[in-house]
């Protein structure tokens, strides 16, 4: 295995590039922001995947994205509830 080559594995779940690092993610962000100037799809915020535990870029709100985050959260919450036995 070759390091420092520059290449960023890919989530299996999301698909999105995977940062190890939130500052690496920022760095990106601020590159890609710099690039498109404006283009609608820049991706602007970052968030930590669920799935893979590491960091992805969204083109989404940081609210929006908060908000996605809860609803899958509560989803799971949702799930454990019923499996557990009443008491
Ligand atoms: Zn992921």
């Amino acid at each position: 295995m070759a390091d420092g080559g520059g290449q960023h594995p890919i989530c299996a779940v999301t698909g999105k590039r995977i940062f190890k690092r939130h500052q690496a993610a920022a760095k990106a962000v601020g590159k890609m922001q710099k690039t498109a100037r404006g283009a609608a799809a820049t991706p602007n915020s970052i968030y930590q995947c669920d799935h893979c535990g590491r960091w992805h870029l969204t083109s989404y709100s940081p609210e929006l994205t908060r908000a996605i985050q809860h609803d899958r959260r509560e989803r799971k919450k949702t799930s454990r509830k019923r499996r557990r036995p009443s008491t």
